[in-house]
């Protein structure tokens, strides 16, 4: 069997997201200890540096991006899949025939739908990573159910209404997007699950105990086989996933954490693409300020509209607080949210973090901003009841209120006990005979026979 895999590569294609590269890269470091050779393609924004991979090998897709194409990731995503199709068209047949080990299949992020006609057209099989949850692809997939039954798009009068068939979301709940073409996020969400549909498999950065009812109509629903292997950092022995970051992470908040007490800090980060408007930012600060309890809060570069630093928070903010807060550009994530001293994870709730936080047993303050955001955001704090979401307008009172719900409030104990029953089956998930164990067990010996009968149907030909 060892032998048999040895002689194998893949081919991976990620998106430039940073959300997505990261579980792309892991599942490329998963499938590589599995005995699989792995070519990384990608385009030329937000390209990995090779010299961080020593094991793998690279090839850039040319995209033709400018800056400006950069700025709204569904615009961005669009035109990846307008302008990779044909370098991808171009290079594919050789890198098949130059490949030291035979290909057996294709694996590609599900945004980057143009990627299965060309597989198609190649007779390679192609299987697909979802880097999102199950929960929030089976929305995805009903959207046009959704619309013709008048859900989508959202309307603001309709907001608190229980959207009948996926209890307990509601209106307000429902994924959507602020892109200059509000009708583009359904488009790209509609072409995606449709191409999913047509490939091989869909494999997943989730659990089966985490999205056992989404896994389980998505089977039904559904004929292609479904891999739910994740949560994919942990199943990597040394931690490959901070180092798959595009951002340097500043790791002196880890010496800062380190003096502080056992579960008192609120971890503040909104992951790589969210952005919040100036008076949002000051709510924040001063709900932080106010709820008296220590916070590490990641201000990215370009987070907050029209300002470029922290200039719009009030001189001397951070030294009248003696010492209670600190701000980094980007922080070593999953290494802040296994420190004992982080009580809560103020997230936007992107997927990645969200399992993140799951891993790590640390409740949440949930403020979803857009996409699937808001589904993980309703299923961490009312279907696995791991945290608390921010409720109304962003105002300093309503930040303060939540934090103290979170941190010492009547049911903070009930939350961290379910958090740290979740990290249990999170961790056990991955332990042999656990459902991800097995899940990736057939994942690999699915793209075996794939091998197997690609070779078998060139030998007959
Ligand atoms: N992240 C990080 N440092 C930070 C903020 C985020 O390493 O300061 C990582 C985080 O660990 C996660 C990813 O960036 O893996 C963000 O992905 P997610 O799906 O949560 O959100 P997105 O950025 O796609 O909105």
């Amino acid at each position: 069997m060892e032998e048999e895999k040895k002689q194998h590569r893949l081919l991976l294609m990620a998106s430039p997201l940073e959300g997505h590269m990261t579980p792309l890269l892991n599942l490329a470091h998963i499938l590589f200890s599995k005995g699989f050779s792995v070519t990384i393609l990608h385009t030329l924004f937000n390209s990995p540096d090779p010299n961080s991979y020593p094991h793998f090998s690279f090839h850039t897709i040319p995209d033709g991006l400018s800056e400006a194409d950069t700025l709204d990731a569904v615009h961005l995503t669009d035109l990846i899949n307008i302008r990779c199709a044909h370098p991808l068209k171009e290079c594919l047949p050789s890198l098949l025939s130059n490949s030291p080990q035979p290909v057996p299949c294709f694996i590609s992020d599900a945004a980057l739908h143009f990627t299965q006609p060309i597989c198609d057209e190649l007779k390679l099989p192609r299987l697909v990573l979802r880097t999102g949850g199950a929960s929030s692809f089976l929305l995805f997939a009903s959207f046009p159910l959704l619309r013709e039954k008048g859900y989508l798009p959202v309307q603001e009068s309709r907001l608190e209404e229980p959207v009948v068939d996926f209890p307990p979301l509601k209106v307000k709940d429902l994924p959507k997007f602020q892109s200059q073409d509000p009708e583009a996020f359904y488009k790209l969400v509609c072409r995606f699950v449709e191409e999913c549909k047509a490939s091989s498999g869909v494999i997943w950065n989730t659990f089966e105990e985490l999205e056992s009812a989404a896994l389980t109509k998505l089977r039904q629903d559904f004929s292609f086989p479904l891999y739910p292997i994740g949560p994919f950092h942990k199943s990597l022995l040394t931690g490959s996933a901070s180092s798959a970051s595009l951002l340097t992470p500043d790791r002196s908040c880890m010496s800062w954490l380190d003096k502080q007490e056992h579960n008192s800090v609120v971890y503040v980060s909104f992951g790589s693409i969210a952005a919040i408007s100036e008076a949002e930012f000051l709510e924040i600060a001063w709900g932080l300020a106010n709820s008296l309890q220590p916070f590490l809060w990641v201000i990215r570069p370009g987070s907050i509209r029209d300002s470029e630093g922290l200039e719009p928070l009030p001189s001397g903010f951070l030294e009248n607080l003696g010492g209670r807060g600190y701000i980094v550009k980007w922080a070593p994530q999953e290494q802040v949210l296994s420190h004992p001293a982080v009580g809560a994870f103020w997230t936007h709730n992107g997927w990645n973090s969200t399992l993140e936080s799951i891993c790590e047993g640390v409740p949440m303050i949930c403020m979803p901003c857009f996409a699937d955001q808001k589904v993980n955001a309703k299923y961490a704090s009312s279907v696995w009841n791991v945290g608390v979401q921010l409720q109304n307008k962003l105002e300093r009172g309503e930040v303060e209120k939540t934090i103290k719900k979170v941190m010492v409030g009547d049911g903070a104990n009930e939350i961290r006990d379910n958090a740290l029953n979740l990290k249990e089956k999170a961790s056990a998930c991955l332990k042999e005979g656990g459902s991800s164990y097995c899940f990736l067990d057939s994942l690999v010996s699915d793209i075996l026979s794939l091998a197997s009968s690609a070779s078998s149907s060139s030998t007959a030909q």
